[in-house]
Order: C-alpha cells, then sequence, then structure tokens
C-alpha cells in the first residue's frame, strides 16, 4: 500500500457518534438517580433574639411561607422551635428541618441562655450514636437531626458583639458549623457595616471562636469560596413582600426613601449566604458535621466509657480484648461493692448487736438494783414488824406485871 491508499481508506471510514454513556464513566449518573430518589435532607438551627428576623430569613432563603407563629418575648427561660418541612424544586424532594431558638436573649442569666442550645446538639449527636451502636441497625432509614448549619443572628447594633453571643459561640463552635449573619442589615450604612464586620471578626479572632470556612481546596468551589469567606460575618435583609421597581417585581422591603432589594448583591449579602448554604456547600457543611463535630462527640463519648484504639504499649487493641477486658474490670468492681457492703452490713449488725447488749445489761442492771432496794425494803418492813412485835409483847409483859391479881386479868380486859 502507498501512503495515497492508506489515505483513500481512511476517508471512507465511518465515524459514528455515541448515543448514551456506557461502561463506568455512567457511575455519577447512577449516584444523582439515587440521590432525586431518595430525596436531601438539611438541618438548620437559628439563634437568634426574639424578633431579630430568623422566621423572615428563612422563608426568604427557601423562597416559601414556612408559617410560624410569632415568638413572645416572656419565655421564663430559653427554648428551641422545631419544625420539618418538606419542599420541592422540580423533580428535587428536600426534607427541610428548622430548629430555632425561643427566648434567646430575653433570659438574664446568659449560662441559661446557651445551655438548652448545646444540650440540643449533643443530644442529636447521642442519638445518632445509639443507632450506630445498635446491632440492629437502620442508619439509612434513619432520621438523622444532627445540625448541619447554625445561622447565628447578630444585633446590627453597629458596635461589637454582645457578651452572649460570645458565650454561645465560643461553647457551640466544636459542635455545630457556625454561620454568623448580620441580621436587618438595612438598618446600618454601607461605611458602618463595614467596620462592624471587620470588629466582629477581630472580636471572634480574639476569643478564639472558630466559625465555619467555606472549602478553599475543592476545584468545584475554589473560585467562589475564598472570597466568600471574605465577606463573613454575612449582611442579610430578609423579606417575603413583592415590590416594583422599575418594570421588574423583586422582593424587598419598601421604605420612604427606596427599596431595598434582598437579591441585589449591592444591597446586601441575602444571595451570596443563600448561594453558598445551598448551591455550593450544603454537601461540604453535611461532612464537615459528620466527619468533623459528630466523630469529635462520638471520639470524646467513647474514650469517656473507656475505649481505645491502642493500648499502653501503643499497640492496636482488637475490640474483643478490650470488651472482655472491661467486662472484667466490671465483674472485680461488682465483687468488690458486693463485698464492700456486706462488710459494712457485718459491722451494723455488729453496732447494732452491742448496743443491744448494753441495752440488756442496763436493763439487767437496772432490774438487780431495784430488786436489791426492794429486798432490803422488805428487811426492813420485817425488822419493823418483829420490833413491833417485841413492844407489843413486852408491853403486855409489863401490863400484866403491872395489873393486882391474875382474877381481875379477864374483868380488866372485858373492860377494855
Ligand atoms: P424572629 O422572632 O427572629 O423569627 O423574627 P421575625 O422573622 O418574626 O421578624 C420580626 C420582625 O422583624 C418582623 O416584623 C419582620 O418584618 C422584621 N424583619 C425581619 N427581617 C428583617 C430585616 O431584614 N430588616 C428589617 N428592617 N426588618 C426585618
Amino acid at each position: 500500500q502507498t501512503p495515497n491508499d492508506e489515505d483513500a481508506q481512511n476517508e471512507n471510514i465511518r465515524c459514528l457518534t455515541t448515543l448514551g454513556h456506557f461502561g463506568f464513566e455512567c457511575l455519577p449518573y447512577q449516584l444523582v438517580n439515587r440521590s432525586i430518589q431518595q430525596g436531601f435532607f438539611f438541618n438548620i438551627l437559628c439563634v437568634g433574639e426574639t424578633g431579630i428576623g430568623k422566621t423572615t430569613l428563612i422563608n426568604t432563603l427557601f423562597n416559601t411561607n414556612l408559617k410560624d407563629n410569632k415568638s413572645s418575648h416572656f419565655y421564663s427561660n430559653v427554648g428551641l422551635k422545631v419544625k420539618s418541612y418538606e419542599l420541592h424544586e422540580t423533580n428535587v424532594q428536600l426534607k427541610l428541618t428548622v430548629v430555632k431558638t425561643v427566648g434567646y436573649g430575653d433570659q438574664i442569666n446568659k449560662e441559661a441562655s446557651y445551655q438548652p442550645v448545646v444540650d440540643y446538639l449533643d443530644a442529636q449527636f447521642e442519638a445518632y450514636l445509639q443507632e450506630e451502636l445498635k446491632i440492629k441497625r437502620s442508619i439509612f432509614e434513619y432520621h438523622d437531626s444532627r445540625i448541619h448549619a447554625c445561622l447565628y443572628f447578630i444585633s446590627p447594633t453597629g458596635h461589637s458583639l454582645k457578651s452572649l453571643d460570645l458565650l454561645t459561640m465560643k461553647n457551640i463552635d466544636s459542635k455545630v458549623n457556625i454561620i454568623p449573619l448580620i441580621a436587618k442589615a438595612d438598618t446600618i450604612s454601607k461605611s458602618d457595616l463595614q467596620k462592624f464586620k471587620n470588629r466582629i471578626m477581630s472580636e471572634l479572632t480574639n476569643s478564639g471562636i472558630r466559625i465555619y470556612q467555606f472549602p478553599s481546596d475543592d476545584e468545584t468551589t475554589t473560585h467562589v469560596n475564598p472570597s466568600t469567606n471574605g465577606l463573613l460575618p454575612f449582611a442579610v435583609v430578609g423579606s417575603m413582600d413583592e415590590v416594583k421597581v422599575g418594570k421588574r417585581i423583586v422582593r424587598g422591603r419598601h421604605y420612604p426613601w427606596g427599596v431595598l432589594q434582598v437579591e441585589n448583591e449591592n444591597h446586601c449579602d441575602f444571595v451570596k449566604l443563600r448561594d453558598m448554604l445551598l448551591c455550593t456547600n450544603m454537601e461540604d457543611l453535611k461532612e464537615h458535621t459528620h466527619f468533623h463535630h459528630y466523630e469529635c462527640y462520638r471520639c470524646r463519648k467513647l474514650q469517656n466509657l473507656g475505649f481505645t484504639d491502642v493500648g499502653p504499649d501503643n499497640q492496636p487493641v482488637s475490640f474483643q480484648e478490650l470488651y472482655e477486658t472491661k467486662r472484667q474490670e466490671f465483674q472485680d468492681q461488682c465483687q468488690w461493692e458486693e463485698e464492700e457492703l456486706k462488710q459494712k452490713f457485718m459491722q451494723r449488725v455488729k453496732e447494732k448487736e452491742t448496743s443491744f447488749k448494753d441495752a440488756e445489761k442496763e436493763l439487767q442492771d437496772k432490774f438487780e438494783h431495784l430488786k436489791k432496794v426492794q429486798q432490803e425494803e422488805i428487811m426492813k418492813l420485817e425488822e419493823d414488824r418483829r420490833q413491833l412485835e417485841e413492844e407489843i409483847t413486852n408491853f403486855y409483859k409489863m401490863k400484866t406485871a403491872s395489873e393486882p391479881g391474875p382474877t381481875q386479868a379477864p374483868s380488866t380486859k372485858k373492860d377494855r
């Protein structure tokens, strides 16, 4: 064959384009289809004072009216309101759980304000751990209630964080992904806002509070996340009102001096928050919750129960060995406690016995004493009786002796 023949042959080869995917390149599609069938779930915790705009922001984020009653300022303590919703967007189903604080910031006792939040986060981890430790576990169907993101609403004071904000965030930063938000950011001017943001960030850093950082090592999000981290805390505005701006209807807040458009990036960071939370980083938030926060909780909990991965000799310890050691320890402990209880019981029995014996001896002594006293009394009476009889006898003797004759004696006796 000459090169010319080869070219002629190549020109005759038919090239077919593939109609679909084949081979393992289809794997991602399997995952996508399965996830869509199963649906997604996401759990958000909103922490902030009553009336700071939590409900409005959640409604604005999910573009729906998640009906909820207004909270009162007069709760005697802080509580958490948990509500779940089934949301749909095209063919994607999302089970959303929103947990909101009630009465937060209305209390004088700061400790009592953050403790219910800490307890709630721990309780969700504990429930998951209990499910995981079951022999017949159903992790697949299990309703995972662990919180994936905590939206922390900061008051738009323009000054600094309140001590309650710092206390709460400090106590929950190892348990949940905190995303700080400046609430009602339309009440603060643009120049004040930037200063406020800087102050908040430096206060958080100085207090050693770790907030969630949008990942910058993921190549799908690396172009947006680093710059977005620089926008934290997000200055947000919530509103479900539709306002006419020119020819467009937008969601915003209408003021005498103009309209604040919620979805206008020049007006506030709402769009950035929505993109970061729902479009770009929802999976990362869930992964971070599972692989970091839950893992820390699980590790702490199992260590407290005495489990360990390596022994004192730095050698791996098998679970069975550990279990056997623990069981032995437990049995020894039970035996020791039983022995101690027995000894305590014997000791008390002995003490009681001694006290009964003492009481008996005392009674006996009393009895002996009384008996002796009685005998002495009897003897004394006997003595008195004997003396009396002697006296009577002497008396008669004297009387007889003093009488004139034996014949007169009977009549004298009769006269008497
Ligand atoms: P929650 O108690 O934290 O859930 O607060 P709500 O969402 O019920 O909001 C309380 C009040 O604040 C309502 O009258 C809202 O219209 C108003 N509000 C909510 N978000 C904003 C906001 O971004 N800016 C302003 N100016 N008001 C807001």
